[in-house]
């Protein structure tokens, strides 16, 4: 469902042929969606590459729409930032996440974390560590089972206010994972100055391996560099068995991808949790 009106993408406002009607139309759309919550979460698994035994698993963002079905995020995350309504959707994926993982605790399924993901604007916006700790005593989720997944550009701005809310964050007991690693334009000393617990190698590096050498390089190079910093390394968008076997060999620690599992709607997800329950 994913990929619904991947071809769309002029749809939007990010493009020179968007006329300023489609734009209000397409902001009216999504007020209304948030003010029914028209979201729903899709998750996909992570597994440890040594005994493919569930790692965790990844909240991913999906709207509703009236009038083209499930829409995935790169289709509107971007846009809701510009016209100002990043905040209320990531405040409810975080919420329903953890509501989420704490029904299928319940169950005794998934004694795993979930990772949630915040895009740069939302972590400059928001008092994410008070959200956090708000959420999870409303939850009732333990902390050890939420992940924040950031991209190097949250990171880019080296202020003391960046480190201060990655302390708060690590204080209170929740992960750290650096989203598509690699593929942002910041200096590596972040990775000593920030409570970070892991790498996600970006599926562009990981998608044309092991064939082409350059990328089994710089996937060769994240994996050291992981190890010897002692972060866990997790290679994303894993698609084939060749691809787990080159990654192993390197010692990568996580896999995620098709190989293992597409990003599942809940109950898919649940009867999943149940199939794979150790
Ligand atoms: P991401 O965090 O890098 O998430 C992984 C994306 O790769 C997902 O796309 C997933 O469906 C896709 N993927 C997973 N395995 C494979 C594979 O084996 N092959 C291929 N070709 N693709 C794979 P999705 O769900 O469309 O999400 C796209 C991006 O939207 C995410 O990239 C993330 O940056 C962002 N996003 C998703 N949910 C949220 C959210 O709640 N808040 C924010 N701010 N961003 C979100
Ligand atoms: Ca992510
Ligand atoms: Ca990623
Ligand atoms: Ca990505």
């Amino acid at each position: 469902a994913k990929e619904s009106g991947r071809g769309n993408r002029q749809f939007y406002a990010t493009s020179m042929d968007a006329s300023a009607l489609d734009v209000l139309h397409q902001e009216r759309l999504l007020r209304d969606a948030i003010a029914r919550n028209d979201f729903e979460l899709h998750y996909q698994p992570q597994i440890h590459l040594a005994d493919g035994t569930l790692q965790g698993l990844e909240a991913l963002v999906r709207w509703r729409h009236p009038e083209r079905g499930l829409v995935g995020p790169d289709e509107f995350i971007t846009f809701s930032e510009s016209r100002g309504l990043i905040t209320p959707i990531g405040r409810w994926v975080m919420r329903e996440a953890c509501r989420q993982l704490k029904a299928w605790q319940d169950e005794g399924l998934a004694p795993v974390p979930v990772a949630v993901n915040l895009s740069a604007l939302e972590f400059r916006q928001r008092d994410v560590a008070a959200e956090i700790a708000s959420v999870l005593l409303e939850t009732g989720l333990a902390p050890q089972y939420l992940e924040i997944e950031l991209t190097e550009s949250v990171l880019m701005h080296q202020t003391g206010q960046v480190l201060d809310t990655l302390n708060a964050i690590k204080a209170l007991g929740v992960g750290i994972s650096i989203d598509d690693f690699g593929t942002g334009y910041s200096s590596l000393a972040y990775l000593k100055r920030y409570p970070i617990d892991k790498l996600k190698i970006d599926r562009s590096f990981v998608a044309d391996t092991p064939g082409n050498t350059d990328d089994v390089a710089i996937v060769t190079a994240i994996i050291q560099m992981g190890r010897s910093l002692q972060l866990q390394t997790v290679a994303e968008g894993v698609e084939t068995q060749a691809q787990i076997d080159l990654l192993a060999g390197l010692g990568c620690d996580l896999i995620q991808g098709f190989v293992v599992a597409m990003p599942m709607g809940e109950e898919s997800t649940r009867r999943w949790l149940l199939r794979n329950k150790t």
